[in-house]
């Protein structure tokens, strides 16, 4: 037996693609799932989950851990350390609401690329990271402050996206129209041409990665789609042709539901009554659109915006946009693809999380019900393994007699 081992058993394995299994073992080696179905070795650390349900860890990929609440509170001289403090404490959040792996889409600092690094040193433990770094504006646009590289023009834009890639960005963000954060924006105001998100695409493609957008309104999605971008982000007005072009191309949207669906977190972050309003407001079209997402088939990924770990209605963001996914016409099956299996695709890391099999990374939740048959099942996670570290145990159940974690 190699160190590092320990082994499940009396498990019930989810998958989003396959039915619940019959209480079986899982083999745990090293932070990777190295079998299930297969005897735990002799001699190997074995804990009896009592038929418990092992989920794949979240995967949720509309993630800000610098952003201060409410936007107003945002100080633009903040030194990075700062920000690196707020966010690895969101960050830590976040492993505690089930969360293995997030991708982060503007960030204070590109403190992302900080966290990704520290977190690999072992200087604490984060969910993995894929990062985006800094996001790509146009001046006076949504993007704003020290989480924004300014650009005007193709050869900009093209510039600021190798400048982030250089830096260590896993991925690009852009935002091509306005949103719903800043007075006087509107999310069918374009902010990108045509030639300008060809040009991000094309610095992208060079890296081999791919660019996520901001998009507020199918007619800057439509020109996005030629452009050539792969994954759109909050989708608050979507007609039904664009719903089905989507689909028809294999691209991802995370239609963010969160953003607003979430009053009572908006009360308690102190957001003023004309945001609110406008997230009161803008909730119906988003539902609207989302449904048609969904009825039209389209990939569609969790992203919560605001960090995944916070308290919405009475759980976490991350479980309470899986549950809006399923409210807005998902399967419980769906959703958690969704929050698992579909965002781990998109970011080209399927075949290392996202699924409870061999060879992949030991991601993984205890759960009293099965998440497969009731979305809200994730309410209720026991204890969570992220690349096979023991980062949440609420009964103990991964503990030795001597008080210790595998
Ligand atoms: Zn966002």
């Amino acid at each position: 037996m190699k160190p590092g081992t320990f082994g499940l058993t009396g498990v019930r394995v989810v998958d989003p693609s396959n039915p619940t299994s019959e209480p079986t073992s899982i083999v745990i080696e090293h932070g990777r799932i190295l079998s299930v179905g297969d005897a735990v070795p002799d001699g190997a650390l074995t804990y009896d989950l009592g038929g418990r349900f092992v989920a794949p860890g979240l995967v949720t990929v509309h993630t800000h851990f610098s952003i201060v609440f409410p936007f107003s509170d945002t100080d633009e001289n903040e030194p990075p350390a700062l920000t690196a403090f707020r966010s690895a404490s969101r960050a830590r959040e976040a492993l505690e609401a089930g969360v293995t792996t997030v991708r982060c889409v503007h960030e204070q600092h590109a403190i992302d690329v900080t966290l990704r690094e520290a977190d690999r040193r072992g200087w604490f433990v984060a969910p993995r990271i894929l990062a985006g770094g800094r996001a790509l504006s146009a001046p006076g646009g949504h993007g704003q402050g020290s989480g924004s590289v300014y650009c005007s023009g193709p050869s900009e834009f093209e510039a600021a996206a190798r400048g982030e890639l250089e830096n260590g960005a896993d991925h690009v963000k852009i935002f091509i129209t306005g949103g719903l954060a800043h007075a006087g924006e509107r999310p069918e105001d374009p902010e990108m041409t045509e030639a300008e998100m060809r040009a991000v695409v094309r610095a992208a493609q060079e890296h081999g990665t791919y660019v996520v957008a901001h998009a507020g309104h199918h007619d800057a999605i439509r020109r996005a789609i030629d452009a050539g971008v792969r994954s759109f982000e909050h989708a608050y007005v979507v007609d039904e042709p664009t719903a089905e072009l989507l689909a028809q191309q294999g691209l991802y949207v995370s239609p963010t539901l969160a953003v607003t669906r979430s009053q009572d977190w908006m009360a308690a972050h102190g957001f003023e009554d004309h945001s609110r309003e406008n997230a009161r407001q803008a909730s119906v079209d988003h539902l609207a659109s989302a449904q048609r997402l969904v009825a039209a088939g389209v990939a569609l990924t969790n992203g919560t915006d605001i960090p995944p770990g916070d308290s919405t209605d009475g759980t976490t963001a991350v479980v309470r946009e899986a549950e809006l996914l399923a409210e807005a016409g998902l399967t419980a099956r769906q959703a958690l693809a969704a929050s698992t299996t579909t965002p781990a695709k998109m970011c080209g890391i399927d075949d290392d999380t996202g699924r409870v099999v061999a060879g992949l990374s030991a991601d993984l939740l205890v759960l009293d019900a099965d998440p497969s048959v009731d979305i809200s099942a994730l309410r209720n996670i026991r204890a969570g393994v992220s690349q096979g570290r023991v980062v949440r145990d609420d009964l103990d159940l991964l503990t030795t007699h001597n008080g210790g974690h595998p």
